[in-house]
């Protein structure tokens, strides 16, 4: 039986198309974009050509885009780089922030900072009230994502954003599981849009900030005048021009992950507990809990069936911690510890999603019968 994979907001498989534009630049096209002669030129042009369709998708200016080596790194720059520019001392970052946003908390304090965690609802979401009782005019910066990658939970980013710039602080939006969307960067509101390139078919170790002219960063790699000076190091070609060819596929081909994932929910039948139910979520997102069930032992049990699924949460020394996201957003340790996440993509069909809720059915039922003997 074919596999079925339903793990698209971890990674998506690379689109042929991106592979195939790759190809040249780890062959004849090895120039450094740096140098001036031709075969340097050229692979400035690649990147440029990449560069116009970020900005393109954005919404924004060609020279707002910055190219780095990930989603995380991006995260990174636009929260410690701006946080170090400013003369205020307060970082406000959502409770259940991805790890590259949340685990810039422990720099920060070290560089004394004070960084605060805005609390999240039961289904991850971060509501403006929480952001109001925790603004003031010493808050340098607030990071709230666009989409939980657990939950699939949607963020009122704008409102935020004009909350943040109301006091003067810098915004920053983790947009790695909605770009591209129907979005632009205006209607975030944000001053900084972190995204990741195999969230979209694109090539891993690809990430772009969107960083709005005028907000100021302290870059966090330093060397060579690339990117604006505001990441060293010489660029990633193959991997900036595959993200772009997977920006434009996929942006020229929206497609509706939905079909399969509410054929997949349809079918489910087994007790458990949506983590996301009246907040608008993302339309390839399925999280959910049964209760007494260890996510691990069930994700092992499910790939043995062939099916790629995932809880969300981080996986350290080959075993699952519990998730900060369900911690967060009030559930227990051990509760914490049995999230599932289905997530469809592109390719997703119907049957397969049918097939695969039949399977969690089977081994779910299972498992809760032998726990229960
Ligand atoms: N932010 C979110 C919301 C993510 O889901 C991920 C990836 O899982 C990242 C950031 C990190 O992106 P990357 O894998 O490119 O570092």
């Amino acid at each position: 039986m074919k596999r079925i994979y339903l793990d698209h907001a971890a990674t998506t498989p690379l689109f042929p198309e991106a592979r195939d534009a790759m190809l040249p630049w780890l062959g004849e096209g090895f120039g450094n974009p740096s140098s001036l002669h031709a075969e340097g030129r050229a692979a400035k042009a690649a990147i440029d050509a990449s560069r116009e369709k970020f900005a393109d998708a954005f919404g924004c200016l060609f020279g707002e885009v910055i190219f780095t080596g990930s989603g995380t790194e991006a995260a990174n720059l636009a929260v410690i780089g701006g946080a170090l520019k400013s003369d205020r001392r307060r970082v406000l970052l959502g409770a259940a922030e991805h790890h590259c946003v949340l685990h810039t908390k422990g720099l920060l304090e070290h560089l004394g900072y004070q960084v605060e965690l805005i609390p999240v609802d039961r289904e991850a979401v971060v509501h403006p009230d929480a952001v109001q009782g925790l603004l003031a005019d010493d808050v340098a910066l607030v990071s709230v994502m666009h989409a939980n990658n657990e939950f699939g939970s949607i963020n009122p980013v704008a409102e935020i954003a004009e909350q943040a710039h109301r006091v003067g602080a810098v915004f920053h939006v983790d947009a790695v599981q909605t770009f591209p969307g129907d979005w632009q960067v205006a209607d975030l509101g944000a001053d900084m849009v972190s995204v990741s390139a195999h969230k979209f078919y694109g090539p891993k170790s690809v990430g772009a900030l969107y960083c709005r002219a005028g907000v100021e960063l302290q870059p966090l790699v330093l060397g060579g005048g690339q990117e604006r000076e505001m990441r060293a190091g010489t660029e990633n070609i193959a991997g900036i021009v595959g993200a772009g060819v997977a920006l434009d596929w996929v942006r020229a081909h929206p497609s509706s992950r939905r079909e399969a994932r509410d054929a997949f929910e349809s079918a489910l039948t087994i007790e458990r507990e949506m983590s996301a139910v009246s907040a608008e979520r993302l339309d390839g997102h399925c999280h959910f809990r049964i209760s007494g069930l260890d996510a691990e032992t069930f994700l092992i049990r499910l790939d043995r069936e062939g099916i790629s699924a995932s809880s969300g949460a981080a996986c350290s020394s080959g075993s699952l911690e519990p998730s900060h996201v369900m911690i967060a957003a009030g559930r227990t340790e051990a509760e914490a510890r049995e999230g599932l996440r289905f997530t469809f993509g592109k390719d997703s069909t119907v049957a397969e999603a049918e097939r695969a809720a039949q399977i969690v059915n089977t081994v779910g039922q299972e498992l809760l019968d032998k726990l229960r003997k």
